[in-house]
């Protein structure tokens, strides 16, 4: 028999159309979960992620014409929809940057995936309000420390913690709790803020997430040796307050569950670095330019925008996003060396964290 293809456009390989059924890539995982980065930008420069040294006034960002607009995130959001995506995060850079971004929040709490945010949380008390009207489901707040001038230091613009704290307390009054807060260890930098975070949030309600520093992008200078394993994050705190894990919610899962034996909530950690859960990584991002990334760690992206933009068909832009993620194959954390490490690699800041 021969395979009907589609012609997407010239210049690119025709691919043979989806056919509705269940996506899987080469190692048999599902497409489930999809990132959007909404914008390059950023008001902090966190060392580990935007050092201002590389990402200063000479850094050429994106210009305006360059990125997606809203309606074409929401029409390729509501493919992705249609071929499984259950979940949906919009990332950056800092999303909150982007102007009028509850409009694209209502456009798409639509599509009826499940929808969350995160953000570094300095502009939340004025936007969390919007946001939750809009239909934005759940929040992850950014927050690497509880001692003011190391958090100075990490974002690097001297903004406040107490700011970002206000801005959670913003996000669960508007209806966003429980909110996840991400805290990257930095070892020698903000390790010791450990179990100060841990015990700040407790009874809380609001999950901390520790997350193991990684060596995304080629700018932030990562070592092996400032990496500091989940499984001492763990150890730090179950020795103050006890510890159990817990199940993951859902196949896939990024982070760990542990819950505090005497009913005071729950932790996550995420270690990407000691513990790759390559093999059940079922995440697209799509770049603030339209480039799909397969992996947080890719060389590069398959450009959707151009697909876009010289008005290919939903049926065109589904075979091509189904040819992406059935060669998929990445499994890099799995094989990360010291080698792998310095190899350069598209920047979270773009990519989507
Ligand atoms: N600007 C938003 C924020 O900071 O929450 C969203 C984008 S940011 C790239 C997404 C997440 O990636 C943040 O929680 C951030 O701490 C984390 N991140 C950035 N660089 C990282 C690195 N080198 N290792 C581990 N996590 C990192
Ligand atoms: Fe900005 Fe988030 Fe990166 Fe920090 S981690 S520089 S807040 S994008
Ligand atoms: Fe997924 Fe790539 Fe991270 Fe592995 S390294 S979990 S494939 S994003």
């Amino acid at each position: 028999m021969v395979m009907k293809v589609i012609p997407i456009r010239s210049g690119r390989a025709p691919v043979p159309p989806y056919d509705g059924g269940p996506l899987a890539d080469t190692l048999e995982r599902p497409l489930r979960d999809l990132r959007i980065s909404v914008t390059d930008r950023c008001n902090f420069r966190c060392v580990y992620c935007m050092p201002r040294e590389v990402f200063d006034s000479s850094y050429r960002f994106l210009a305006h014409g360059e990125i997606l607009s809203f309606e074409e995130i929401a029409r390729l959001a509501r493919i992705f929809v249609g071929m499984g995506v259950k979940k949906i995060r919009l990332t950056g850079g800092e999303p909150l940057v982007r102007r009028d971004l509850p409009r694209l929040v209502g456009m798409l709490a639509e599509l009826g995936a499940d929808l969350a945010l995160t953000t570094n949380g300095s502009t939340l008390v004025k936007h969390a309000g919007a946001l939750a009207q809009a239909g934005l489901k759940r929040i992850t707040v950014s927050l690497d420390s509880l001692d003011d001038a190391i958090f100075r230091a990490m974002n690097d613009v001297d903004f406040p913690v107490a700011k970002v704290i206000e801005g959670i307390e913003a996000a669960a009054a508007a209806g966003l709790a429980p909110v996840k807060i991400n805290m990257v260890v930095k070892r020698g930098t903000n390790d010791r803020d450990v179990l100060p975070m841990a015990e700040r949030w407790r009874g809380s309600g609001h999950i901390v997430r520790f997350i193991e520093y990684m060596d995304v992008g080629s700018t932030n200078g990562w070592r092996m040796d400032e990496v500091v394993p989940s499984a001492e994050v763990v150890r730090r705190i179950a020795e103050r307050f006890p510890l159990e894990p817990i199940d993951a919610s859902y196949a896939g899962e990024v982070a760990g569950r542990w819950r505090y034996r005497d009913g005071a909530g729950e932790i996550g950690v995420i270690s990407s670095v000691t513990q790759a859960f390559c093999r059940s990584c079922n995440r697209l991002r799509l770049s603030t330019e339209g480039q799909l990334f397969t992996c947080l760690f890719a060389q590069s992206g398959h450009d959707l925008k151009s697909l876009l933009r010289e008005g290919a068909s939903d049926d065109g832009i589904r075979a091509e996003i189904a040819a992406v993620w059935r060669a998929r194959g990445d499994r890099y954390s799995e094989i990360r060396t010291s080698e792998t490490a310095r190899m350069p690699k598209v920047e979270m800041s773009y990519i989507g964290g």
